[in-house]
């Protein structure tokens, strides 16, 4: 098929997936990445050149004010948007030139986000919620149960199974979103200040959660702005005006 060329099947076939912590595998390269947006008035370069690596079983915070290319970089690095100039290589795998469905197709099930504001959809309950990845990827409804209710339980949410998002705290609807992100088991975990929206309790189960699957080998890149969260992290890489500054390792 003219759609799926041969790198495409490569990554999703990648027998490297998931091999853990300690890997030296490079599951990400940036190579003087760049971003601008246009409009017909201003030119906003919101990532000046950004190189940088992350392997397989690493948990990385991208640290930086405001403004300094953060979410835009994480947006990079989940597909769900094209760099300017530079290169991106996922698996080994050029995919910084992917076109929209391409992007879309070699995210599914394999990269899980989680955002600030939890973005989940509120005409469904949490259970549609968690489950509605799983039916994007053709999952029989048998299995979709079946592993809907085991991350549900993981993610101490079971009891809220047909409860609507708005009907629940902030730290619940985090834990769905992060269900949500999780239940296709992706090997790569991104979140954009997960606990921006959370009190320190909630906060912390989410980074508890987010530690734990990368203990069981997720790699997860974290934009955060919190030290303390920063702290569960291996690598902290901190950017400034769309550009790397520092990358400490913890
Ligand atoms: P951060 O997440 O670190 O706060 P962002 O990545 O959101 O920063 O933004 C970096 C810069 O790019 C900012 O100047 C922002 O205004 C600009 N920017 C981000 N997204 C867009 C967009 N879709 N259109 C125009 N400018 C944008
Ligand atoms: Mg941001």
């Amino acid at each position: 098929m003219t759609l799926y060329p041969l790198p495409l099947e490569y990554i999703l076939l990648s027998p490297l997936r998931g091999s853990g912590r300690g890997s030296s595998f490079i599951m990400i390269k940036l190579e003087n990445i760049k971003k601008v947006f246009r409009t017909d008035v201003v030119e906003t370069t919101a990532l000046g050149g950004i190189s940088l690596e992350v392997k397989d079983g690493e948990f990385v915070a991208i640290m930086g004010p405001s403004g300094c290319g953060k979410s835009t970089l994480l947006n990079i690095l989940g597909l769900l948007d094209n760099p300017t100039e530079g290169h991106y290589w996922l698996d080994g795998v050029e995919v910084g030139g992917l076109r929209e469905r391409q992007r879309t197709l070699t995210r599914r099930g394999q990269i899980g986000f989680v955002f600030q504001s939890f973005n989940l959809i509120d005409e469904l309950t949490v259970e549609q919620n968690i489950e509605l990845p799983l039916k994007y990827l053709g999952v029989p409804a048998a299995e979709r149960k079946e592993r809907v209710t085991e991350i549900m339980r993981r993610m101490a949410i079971s009891h809220r199974a047909n409860h609507y998002p708005q009907q629940l705290s902030g730290g619940q609807q985090q834990r769905v979103a992060i269900a949500r992100a999780v239940v296709v088991k992706p090997k790569l975990v991104l979140a954009d200040e997960p606990t921006g929206n959370l009190d320190t309790k909630n906060g912390k189960e989410v980074m508890d959660l987010l530690t734990q699957l990368n203990a069981e080998g997720t790699t997860v890149v974290m934009v955060t702005h919190s030290q303390r969260d920063a702290a569960y992290a291996t690598r902290i890489i901190n950017l400034l005006d769309g550009m790397v500054v520092e990358k400490t390792l913890l």
